[in-house]
């Protein structure tokens, strides 16, 4: 352990218990000591928003967050579908990629980076193109922009449609509407639960899984969820991350489950803006529409995001460069994983040196 704490938006800086879990005992993925954690992590993954088992499989996969997504991208719309991709950032572009790639029926739906989704748009883009699904990411990444699922739910409601949320870097910090839109939800261990990079989940709705298509061998996602719903997996499973990804789920319903952490994480990230913003350095989403998970903010005037990043570095932070057009405007920080008030006032610290305040 080297003591960097990590304010790039996953994975995250884990506490002690996570630690300590990701090296259990040598394990048989054909043991029952192996499908008793499954199930435990199955049944854990649905607790956390209170889903139902009889409406909702919890399917676990082992890749990273993209892997889940695609798994959901590539199996919920069938070879007469169109999906409709909602792009307010790399991760909704993304999962036009791979519609792309799997040859699915497609609109892309453009936006630029971090602007809002506004309703009465997404109805009309809905009669324009008549999908039967639509994807969406709800914790925008890119940007810090948090999406309406609420609302983007009940448009699709209204009009028969599907619902696909990419919510990767929400799920467990942020509150996910599962509405009857709704047909899945995929995300990671690695982000706001708080576990190891190396294991993905799709919350989906059993009805969907009964019309799911195969276009992938390792992301068949009906596949997975049949093995798994049998005490069996299709191939071989990455065993510390879900070790990881136990204790990580254990910890967060101790700790009160995903309200509490939204607060936790707000808190600190207010802090730090606030530490910011007295110091001139401004946010670039509004805070009303910003997730509790991640802001952006622009660089100081004379700083490159390189030297600001190498000076944190030195300092024990890893903070998150901008993408694409973003890359030489702003940074981000996410307040992610086990941080505290401390480490934020130290953060703050740290830029008094390298800027005037
Ligand atoms: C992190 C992230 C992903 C997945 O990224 P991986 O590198 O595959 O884990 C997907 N969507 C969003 C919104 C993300 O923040």
């Amino acid at each position: 352990m080297n003591g960097l704490r990590l304010l790039n938006p996953g994975p995250v800086t884990l506490t002690p218990r996570v630690r300590d879990a990701l090296a259990g005992p040598d394990l048989c993925h054909r043991e029952p000591e192996f499908f008793d954690m499954q199930d435990r992590i199955r049944a854990r993954l649905l607790a956390v928003y209170d889903n139902d088992g009889a409406t909702w499989a919890p399917v676990l996969i082992s890749g990273s967050g993209t892997s889940a997504v695609e798994a959901m991208i590539a199996s919920l719309p069938g070879p007469n579908d169109k999906l409709l991709v909602i792009e307010n950032g790399v991760y909704g572009e993304r999962m036009t990629r791979m519609a792309e790639v799997h040859g699915i029926a497609h609109v892309a739906w453009h936006l630029a980076w971090g602007q809002a989704i506004d309703d009465r748009q997404l109805a009309k883009m809905i009669q324009a193109h008549a999908p039967t699904h639509v994807a969406v990411v709800h914790h925008e990444t890119t940007t810090g922009r948090l999406n309406d699922i609420a609302a983007i739910a009940a448009v699709c409601e209204t009009r028969g449609v599907a619902l696909l949320v990419d919510a990767v870097s929400s799920f467990g910090a942020e509150a996910i509407a599962f509405a009857p839109a709704v047909s899945a939800v995929a995300a990671t261990a690695n982000k706001c639960l708080h576990g190891a990079p190396g294991a993905a989940f799709v919350i989906v709705r059993h009805s969907a899984l009964a019309d799911a298509t195969t276009r992938a061998l390792y992301l068949d996602l009906a596949g997975y969820a049949a093995k798994q719903a049998e005490r069996g997996t299709p191939f071989t499973p990455g065993i510390p991350a879900f070790y990881g990804l136990d204790a990580a789920l254990a910890e967060h319903a101790e700790a009160g489950g995903w309200p509490v952490r939204r607060t936790h994480y707000r808190a600190l990230a207010d802090q730090v803006g606030d530490g910011l913003a007295a110091r001139g350095i401004t946010e670039i989403v509004a805070r009303e529409a910003v997730s509790c998970v991640l802001r952006s903010y622009r660089l100081p005037s004379g700083v490159s995001y390189a030297r600001l990043h190498d000076h944190l570095k030195q300092a024990g932070f890893v903070i998150y460069a901008g993408q694409g057009a973003l890359a030489d405007d702003i940074f981000r920080i996410s307040t992610m994983g086990d941080l505290d008030t401390r480490d934020m006032a130290e953060l703050l610290a740290a830029f008094d040196e390298i800027i005037a305040p």
